[in-house]
């Protein structure tokens, strides 16, 4: 009982989100880094040149030079054990990044100091503080031309609504970087990017008052320090805890991780900070204590083929209650009963590790035969309940797919289907003369170019793909409704979906208040609702 919640507290899993191109994979490995998992920073990066990204694992990925599954990534660093999930960057893959978000229990934002509050940031920020958790900010790329930092926490206030409190303060920046400023010490630290970042910074600490560091920095900066300081001390918000775990208030650390400059000190700052993991709720509102010797999960990712030479299938999990063990047997709610969860594993990247145990808050990929869907629940009782807010999205683009080869038709079947377990998309089926046909609705147009390309190469099937103009989708809630007297607009489709129920696809909203004012008893809903 005793180890369960040591073990269980001494957890931080968290997402990393940014902007693309903000340094999101850059900080990953510098943290890696003082997990002691790569020796050399460096070794590993980066998409854009010739050697990937740890964290990047489809070949589409490579041909594309873009991030477009999440991985996650564990590591033990001072005492504590970390997992770290990686988001895509890509604003088409959202949805996989919002389901992703639902396993983290905290979120670092890493920000472009020079650019400031970008597009993408924007949206999975909102999604971030939706569930309240608290949310870090990394100023990065510090060692470029920066934006002032004042302006940089306004922006941060104004467009994203949280309050900010800098924990530490740069001096300068880009050529003139000279280091930051660390508040809760009162000491300087001085940046010197002789290493380029490849191994463990040492810097010179110091309290600001010391006169080395006047003669290192310079008079003038030393003198806007001093002014910037008080500034803070006075106009900026106090630290307060409470609402740092309420994500209300974000700790803001400048730093350079591409040299490594202040990551350090974001870790140790961070891990202490940061929530352990949070207790979840199920959808009838009953909280789950994370503590609990019963064990719970969730599955919030399922990911087919990612080695290529062993074909295979994964469901990630997140545990949110008691302790895993290897070989375990547990209900799955959503399934047929009793599952063995095998072949558990834990990810360093590339490198999969066996797991024997793991613990409430840890994240590990066990072998799916194809049962699990987005969502589903497992526990070591006999309970039966749904974890709270796994998001749905509405599809807005949709196509209808063949096989060019109609003689592939049970091998595209097959992969459509598990393509659509795995919560990329979204199958139909509609009757179309005479004929069953496929429908797929997307969220971002480029997942219809990855569903394209995983069929080719997963299941050798060629896709012919006509796009189609519809842009809602709705479930028709009543079962007895007579599908012969429906009165709808011509430009609207009946279809169904693999569960057999009836959907409206829609071209415009205009078509949905036609169907609704036209079809006496008739109630739709939309995606966000269906189980
Ligand atoms: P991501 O798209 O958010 O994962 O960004 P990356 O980590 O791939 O970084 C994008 C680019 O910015 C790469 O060329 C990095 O080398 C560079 N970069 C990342 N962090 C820093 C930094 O602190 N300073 C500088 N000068 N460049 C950085």
């Amino acid at each position: 009982m005793e180890d369960l919640r040591k073990e269980i507290e001494r957890r931080r899993t968290f997402a990393i989100i940014s902007h693309p191109d903000a340094g999101k994979t850059t900080l990953t490995e510098k943290l890696l880094l003082y997990g002691g998992a790569i020796r050399l920073a460096g070794s590993v990066k980066s998409r854009k040149s010739k050697n990937y990204a740890v964290s990047d694992w489809m070949e589409i990925e490579k041909q594309r030079g873009i991030s477009v599954t999440s991985s996650v990534m564990q590591f033990n660093y001072d005492g504590y054990c970390i997992n770290i999930l990686d988001t895509p960057g890509h604003q088409d893959f959202s949805e996989d990044t919002y389901r992703t978000l639902m396993a983290a229990d905290s979120a670092v934002m890493v920000v472009d100091a020079a650019k400031g509050v970008e597009e993408q940031t924007r949206k999975l920020f909102n999604v971030c503080s939706l569930r309240n958790i608290p949310i870090f900010t990394i100023v990065n790329k510090m060692d470029r031309e920066a934006r002032d930092p004042f302006e940089l926490m306004e922006e941060i206030e104004r467009e994203l609504g949280i309050k900010t409190y800098p924990m530490n303060w740069p001096i300068g920046s880009g050529k003139d970087f000279k280091g930051v400023y660390e508040r809760s010490s009162n000491s300087i630290q001085v940046f010197s990017s002789g290493n380029h970042g490849q191994t463990t910074v040492n810097s010179v600490k110091g309290s600001v008052e010391d006169q080395v560091f006047v003669d290192l920095i310079g008079e003038d900066f030393h003198k806007q320090l001093k002014d910037d300081i008080e500034l803070l001390d006075i106009a900026g918000d106090e630290f307060d805890m409470g609402a740092v775990l309420r994500g209300e208030l974000s700790p803001v650390f400048f730093a350079s991780a591409l040299t490594n400059f202040g990551v350090e000190p974001f870790l140790k700052s961070f891990l202490e900070l940061t929530s352990s993991p949070l207790p979840r709720k199920t959808s009838e509102g009953e909280e789950i204590d994370v503590m609990s010797d019963d064990f719970s999960a969730f599955v919030f990712k399922i990911q087919a083929n990612m080695n290529p030479q062993h074909r295979d299938r994964i469901a990630f999990i997140r545990i949110c209650s008691g302790k895993f063990v290897k070989g375990m047997e547990v209900n799955h709610y959503q399934g047929k009963g009793k599952v063995k969860l095998s072949q558990p594993q834990q990810f360093l990247a590339q490198d999969r590790e066996m797991v024997e145990e793991a613990y409430a808050g840890d994240i590990i990929g066990v072998f799916d035969p194809g049962i699990y869907s987005i969502g589903d629940t497992l526990t070591s009782t006999n309970n039966k309940f749904r974890f709270e807010g796994i998001p749905a999205f509405a599809p807005e683009h949709f196509a209808r797919v063949r096989p060019m080869d109609t003689m592939k038709r049970k091998q595209f079947v097959k992969g459509i289907t598990q393509v659509a377990q795995e919560g990329a998309i979204q199958v139909y089926k509609e009757l179309h003369i005479g004929m069953e046909e496929i429908i797929v609705g997307v969220v971002g147009t480029l997942q219809m170019d990855v569903l394209e390309f995983r069929l080719k190469n997963e299941y050798g099937v060629d896709l012919k793909v006509e796009r189609l103009p519809f842009r809602f989708v709705r479930w028709m809630d009543q079962e007895d409704i007579n599908l012969d007297d429906l009165d709808i607009t011509s430009d609207t489709r009946l279809v169904k979906d693999l569960r057999d129920r009836n959907i409206l696809l829609f071209q415009n909203e205009w078509g949905i208040s036609w169907a609704l004012s036209h079809n006496k008893g008739l109630t739709l809903t939309d995606v966000g609702k269906v189980d």
